[in-house]
């Protein structure tokens, strides 16, 4: 984060605008409209802020800057078009830890002024830390067009019963639940069409029912699949339900950008498994889930990739079942989809690959439980999750029960996220290849002729391909 966000509170304060032009106009009308007392210095001001000091709106100087200007001030704004001005007004301002805006020149700024979408009481800021005023404004103008106007009513509405639902629903949960409602529903609708007085009485109902239901309410458990890496894989309803939970539990396969997109004040449980090594184990994590739930919570369960693939999400809601708690599942692309499409690998191919196995190289008991004559028949992909540490073993049984030992295979490690790597080499190479490169987890083995199609496949590629 280059800069850190706030709205800052001018009403009735002194602000001070430097230069009379039409940029300065602009900035001063935004200062009024907070509520600022805006003085401005300059020698000529132009036609909209002579307009704005005959009416009495701001205090004129009608002079050049003199450093005695900054006296009182709580916020300084530069836009004059002589350089040396303006550096002048941002360094003496800085010197008397003034914030500072000199318009054009984020070098000289102490603070940014975003681009504003406002639905009073309701405003959006955006930022491009300067990078690009275009992009933001772009950016503005998707939100204008999907924030109805009538939002800041609605806010405005809202903000009327603050205080009498805090008296009645005691606790956080409750009241953050009770919101959501609101805000998702009928009132939300009435208030949209204008219609407040219905609104009104539409809340005052729910917030009844709702203080009679208080202390009641029902868990409930989602099992969401992440995806493989890239947020943008997530599908709407696991984003949905991001939004909406009171409790995250997590492990090591969810991404920092996708558990960045989790409600930020949603509590968040760490339960990551690297294997062996399981940080809770799952008898635990069950327990967890159970126990949340129990307490009334909305509890996400977020797995990497799918959550009935290698995720142990059956034993998770058959607990859940037993206990008699609500839940739902969502799907997620499983790693061998995700990767595959980003290496530029089909999984099938009607020339060289008629079925795809999904294998786990992490079983149960140590013992050797896989069915080699069946994995290493020909015409099909085999993809092994887990596989890593058993990569060896993997090739030498697969070659042993007549797999080739030139069959194609490849690593993509950290697939479909920005640092993804793709190795390449064949059975027989395979375990040196993951030696001397030091590959690591999480890591998707895929064996079979579709391996060669990356060749020309290929198109998400932040490094380079080893062969
Ligand atoms: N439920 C998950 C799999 C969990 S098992 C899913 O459907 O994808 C964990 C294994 O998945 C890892 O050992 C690795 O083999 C594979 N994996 C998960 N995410 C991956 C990624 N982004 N890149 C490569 N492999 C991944």
């Amino acid at each position: 984060m280059d800069f850190f966000p706030v709205f800052m509170n001018i009403r009735d304060r002194d602000c001070l605008v430097v230069g009379g032009g039409s940029v300065a106009a602009r900035k001063a009308s935004l200062l009024a409209e907070a509520g600022a007392d805006v003085v401005i210095v300059a020698p000529q001001c132009c036609t909209e802020i002579r307009e704005a000091i005959d009416a009495g709106r701001y205090r004129w100087l009608d002079r050049g800057f003199d450093d005695s200007d900054l006296e009182g001030k709580a916020l300084v704004i530069a836009a004059t078009d002589d350089e040396a001005v303006n550096q002048r007004v941002s360094s003496l301002a800085q010197a008397r830890h003034l914030p500072v805006n000199v318009v054009d020149n984020p070098g000289l700024c102490s603070f940014i002024m975003p681009s504003m979408i406002d639905r009073s009481p309701i405003q959006i800021a955006i930022s491009t830390g300067g990078a690009s005023p275009v992009l933001a404004r772009m950016l503005r103008t998707q939100l204008e067009g999907s924030i109805p106007a009538a939002y800041g009513k609605l806010a405005a509405l809202v903000e009327r019963y603050r205080d009498q639902v805090k008296a009645a629903l005691p606790t956080v949960d409750e009241r953050k639940n009770f919101w959501e409602e609101i805000l998702e529903g009928p009132v939300a609708e009435l208030s949209f069409q204008g219609k407040v007085p219905e609104a009104e009485r539409a809340l005052e109902e729910a917030l009844a029912e709702a203080a009679e239901r208080a202390g009641q309410r029902r868990g409930e458990v989602f099992l969401v699949g992440a995806g493989p890496g890239d947020p943008d894989l997530l599908t709407f309803r696991a984003l949905r339900l991001m939004q909406k939970a009171d409790v995250v539990v997590y492990d090591r396969l969810v991404s920092k950008p996708i558990m960045d997109m989790v409600r930020r004040d949603a509590e968040k449980i760490y339960v990551g498994k690297a294997r062996a090594n399981h940080a809770v184990p799952q008898e635990g994590i069950n327990q967890i889930l159970v126990r949340l739930a129990r307490e009334g919570k909305r509890v996400l369960r977020l797995k990497g990739g799918d959550p009935f693939i290698f995720g142990r999400g059956g034993e998770e809601i058959s607990e859940l079942m037993e206990n008699g708690i609500d839940f739902q599942v969502v799907p997620g692309i499983t790693a061998a989809a995700g990767c595959a499409a980003y290496a530029g690998i089909p999984l099938t191919h009607r020339d060289y690959s008629q079925s795809v196995t999904f294998v786990t190289g992490h079983r149960k008991e140590d013992g050797d439980q896989l069915n080699w004559p069946a994995l290493a028949a020909p015409q099909q992909t085999v993809v092994f999750y887990m596989g890593l540490h058993c990569v060896e073993t993997l090739c030498t049984q697969l070659i042993a029960h007549g797999r080739a030992a030139t069959t194609p295979a490849a690593l993509v490690e950290k697939g479909t996220q920005p640092d993804q790597k793709i190795y390449i080499g064949e059975l027989g190479t395979l375990p040196d290849l993951v030696q001397q490169q030091d590959v690591k987890p999480p890591t998707l083995i895929i064996v079979g002729e579709v391996v060669e199609m990356h060749k020309k496949l290929q198109w998400f590629q932040p490094h380079p391909t080893i062969r």
